[in-house]
Order: structure tokens, then C-alpha cells, then sequence
């Protein structure tokens, strides 16, 4: 068995939804079994929802009801353009608009509410999921292909943390099979919606922004499959971002945890848990372009090949460097202890660390939006100790950049660093500081934010990635 996940680009018009129930209909046919889909919304729903519905919060009256109008004439259009019979396509804007009813409804009382809770803004952004997966089954039916939507609400089980809720896969496994098998067995291609679930007692939740890859590959694990496919607009996982780099190249082939790593650290191509229900049963996942089917993308598996040594560098943008610095912390031990402390207290993530060896001081870095929450509860934490003068100061520099360089074939080779860091220097770029995971697997360096593109092109180069096969 076979799921491939659509996203929001992949079924942005009628004219791309037919062209996804084209590719449907290929593999069927080559395979001789139909495949499993997941899909996305249509690219910007997602976002137009939760905007209705945070206008609606904010007293706001007339927004959603313009949301609701552009959401009915999108869809309507896409049917048009991708549902050919007439009876077919009158039910299914019938359809369309009673679930738009129902959201109108919806924002209407979370404006006379004036309140939005976690679960009523995961009920309202799941619906664009909805939307498209119903206009999906149609569109592949008047193909002349078996489909069926199946809402996510019934298969995929899920905590309560809504907003980004966590499957529980037992649960899951047990009714995906029960669900989704019998429907494959007799020929019908199962359209679920991505991006939602619900928890054990009927409750919507969603699994966070941008998560339809990560249903997909939940489905692919409680199913057993050969291969999920990750349905995108790009030619699959890049060696760098191609508006940073014009030369930026398609890998043929990256290990998960290589992938991991990537999209971690801001490569948009693939949601950051999309690997792990996967990774364990060694099911390899394929990133491939729907306006491109042609093309081989990228495999991602278990194998962690050394060629090309450096497979991808990205880059995160916007983060600030915390530097907690004194004479009196060396030797002191509890220090770092404390100080991740008081950031995990104030709620916030830790990108990167480092600590020289003097122990004088620890660095991190941490989104600049969050940056005042952690000099804060920092100051708090060592008050005393910057009161004695132990601590000089908790600083925060702003306008920073991590440039992450990934590779599995970096490990153990001594000389990689040398030339990482010869090619920025080269561009007389400053390196702010530095870390590298034991696994070897990533190199990472802080960077002032208007050096970032010019340092990832030099290394881009300095590793010959612009001459690696694919596109
Ligand atoms: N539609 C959802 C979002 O925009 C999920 C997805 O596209 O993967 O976040
Ligand atoms: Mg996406």
C-alpha cells in the first residue's frame, strides 16, 4: 500500500485538483491497487479561517462573513473546474455551503461570545481539510476512479492538547485498519483529511500547522506501507533554499535523520515530525512535485549515505544570542542548570548552546520574540549572583541567524569544520558562536542576520553542491 499526501499547493485550483486525480489515477493503474490520500486544505484556507475567527474575537463583525463569501466562490470555482458531472457537483456544492453555514454559525457566536478557546479555533481551522478533501473524492470520481472522503475525526486518535495535539497510536492503528483497509481491498481510493484528529471521545483537534505530512505518514505507519509520498511544489528536499541559492540542487537521496535535522532547522520542505512514525519501521518516504511527476525526487530512508558529504545547509532567521557572562560562574556548578531553568519556566525553546570550556560563559539562542521573556527570568533567576557581581550581565543580541550545515557522511571526518569555516571567512563573515551535535550529523553557527545568505552560498559552494545530480 501507497499514501500519498497533497498539499495545499497540490490542490490550490480545480485545474491542480484534476491534475492530482490524474496522478491518482497513474499509480492505481501501474500498481494495480489504489493508493491512500491524504490532503491539505487549499493553499490559504487554513490561514483565512483562523483569521475569521480571531476577527470574530476581536469584535470584529464583518470579516468572516467576507471569509465565509471568498471561501463559497473558491470552491465553488474548483468545483468547475475539476467535478465534470453536473448532478455530481450540484450535491457537492450543496454540500460545501451547509459546512460554510455551519462556520458562519460558528464565527458568529465566537464574536457574541467575544471568546476563543484552543478547541473552537482547531474546529474552525480544520475546516478547510474538509472542504477540499469532499472536492478531492469528487474530482477523482469524474475520472472515473473509486473515492471516498474520510474524515481524519475518525481514524486519528489524539490527546487533548488542541492546537497541536500528539496521536495516540494504538488507538489510531486499531481503526485506521479497520477503516481504511476494507475500502483499499475493494478498489476505493480513501481521501482523509489532513491536518485534523480527534481525541478518544469525538473532540476535533488538529495536530499543528503545517502537519498533513505528519498524517501521512501516521496513516503509512498504521497501515504498514510500502512507501509514503509527499505530493509538493518543489522537486523534493533541496540542498538549500533556491531563493538564497540560485544553484541549489534536488537530492536524489537523504536519511531520515539527515532529514530531521534539515527541516528542523527551517527547511520548509517536510513538517518537522513527519519522520518519526515512519523512521522506526523503515518506511521510506518520497518527496516528489505534482506539476512534476516525471521527476525521481528525493527517497528518504534509513540509509545514511557519506555522498555528498554536506547534504543541505539551512538557515534560521530572527533569533536573538543570550549570553549570560561572569567571572564568578567557573567552577560554580548548577549554573546552566539554573539558567535553562529559567527559560523553560517562561515557556520558551532553546535553539542552540554553548558554553566555553572557562566556563565564563553560556550562551544561547532563542527566537527574538522571545527574547524579553528570557533576559527577564534569567535576571530574576541570578539576581543575587549579578547583585555580587559573580554575573556581569544577561544580554541579548539581536539580529542573529543560525546557518545549519547537515550531513551524515561529516561524521568522523576530521578537516569538515576547516572548511566550513574557511569558506565564511573567505566572505569575511564573523562567526558569533558555534555548535556541533555529538552525532556530527550538524554544524551549526550563529551569524549576524545580514551575513546569513552570503555565508550559506560560500559554503554551498566550498562543498560543490551546485554539481550533485537531480534538478
Ligand atoms: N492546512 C494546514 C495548515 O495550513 C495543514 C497543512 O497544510 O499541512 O497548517
Ligand atoms: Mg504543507
Amino acid at each position: 500500500m501507497i499514501v500519498m499526501k497533497f498539499g495545499g499547493s497540490s490542490v490550490g485550483t480545480g485545474e491542480r485538483i484534476a491534475n492530482v486525480a490524474r496522478i491518482a489515477a497513474d499509480v492505481t493503474e501501474r500498481r494495480g491497487t489504489p493508493p491512500v490520500v491524504v490532503v491539505s486544505a487549499m493553499s490559504g484556507v487554513t490561514d483565512a479561517l483562523r483569521r475569521a475567527a480571531t476577527t470574530a474575537t476581536a469584535g470584529d463583525q464583518d470579516t468572516f462573513h467576507l471569509i465565509r463569501d471568498e471561501l463559497q466562490q473558491r470552491h465553488k470555482q474548483a468545483i468547475d473546474d475539476c467535478v465534470s458531472d453536473m448532478e455530481h457537483a450540484r450535491a457537492l456544492r450543496a454540500e460545501i455551503e451547509s459546512l460554510l453555514n455551519w462556520f458562519e454559525t460558528l464565527c458568529q457566536s465566537i464574536y457574541t461570545l467575544g471568546e476563543l478557546t484552543p478547541r473552537g479555533m482547531d474546529v474552525v481551522s480544520g475546516l478547510g481539510e474538509r472542504l477540499s478533501a469532499r472536492v478531492v473524492a469528487a474530482a477523482m470520481r469524474s475520472q472515473g476512479l473509486k473515492a471516498r472522503t474520510v474524515e481524519a475525526t475518525e481514524i486519528i486518535v489524539t490527546d487533548n492538547k488542541f492546537g497541536n495535539a500528539t496521536p495516540l497510536f494504538p488507538e489510531t492503528r486499531e481503526r485506521v485498519q479497520r477503516r481504511i483497509v476494507p475500502l483499499v481491498e475493494v478498489g476505493v481510493i480513501p481521501v482523509v483529511t489532513g491536518f485534523i484528529g480527534a481525541t478518544l471521545d469525538g473532540v476535533l483537534t488538529t495536530l499543528g500547522r503545517g502537519s498533513s505530512d505528519f498524517s501521512a505518514t501516521v496513516l503509512g505507519s498504521a497501515l504498514d506501507a510500502e512507501e509514503v509520498w509527499i505530493w509538493t511544489d518543489v522537486d523534493g528536499v533541496m540542498t538549500a533554499d533556491p531563493r538564497i541559492v540560485s544553484q541549489a540542487r534536488t537530492l536524489p537521496s537523504i536519511s531520515y535523520s539527515e532529514v530531521a535535522e534539515l527541516s528542523y532547522f527551517g527547511a520548509k520542505v517536510l513538517h518537522p515530525s513527519t519522520i518519526q512514525p515512519v523512521s522506526s519501521r523503515g518506511i521510506p518516504v518520497r518527496v516528489l512535485n505534482s506539476l512534476r511527476p516525471e521527476n525521481p525526487g528525493t527517497l528518504i530512508t534509513n540509509d545514511a549515505v557519506d555522498e555528498p558529504l554536506v547534504k543541505g545547509i539551512t538557515a534560521i532567521r530572527d533569533l536573538s544570542l543570550i549570553t549570560i557572562a561572569g567571572p564568578g560562574m567557573q567552577g560554580v556548578p548548577g549554573v546552566a542548570g539554573r539558567a535553562f531553568g529559567s527559560v523553560a519556566r517562561s515557556g520558551v525553546s532553546v535553539l542552540m548552546i554553548t558554553q566555553s570550556s572557562s566556563e565564563q560563559s553560556i550562551c544561547f539562542v532563542v527566537r527574538t520574540v522571545d527574547h524579553s521573556a528570557v533576559v527577564q527570568s534569567a535576571g530574576a533567576e541570578f539576581e543575587l549572583e549579578l547583585m555580587r557581581g559573580d554575573i556581569d550581565a544577561v544580554t541579548s543580541q539581536d539580529e542573529v541567524a543560525i546557518i545549519a550545515v547537515v550531513g551524515a557522511g561529516m561524521r568522523g571526518k576530521p578537516g569538515i569544520a576547516y572548511h566550513i569555516f574557511g569558506a565564511v571567512a573567505e566572505r569575511g563573515i564573523n562567526i558569533l558562536s558555534i555548535a556541533q551535535g555529538s552525532s556530527e550529523y550538524n554544524l551549526s553557527m550563529v551569524v549576524s542576520h545580514q551575513d546569513v545568505d552570503e555565508g550559506v552560498r560560500a559554503i554551498h559552494q566550498q562543498f560543490g553542491l551546485d554539481r550533485i545530480g537531480g534538478g
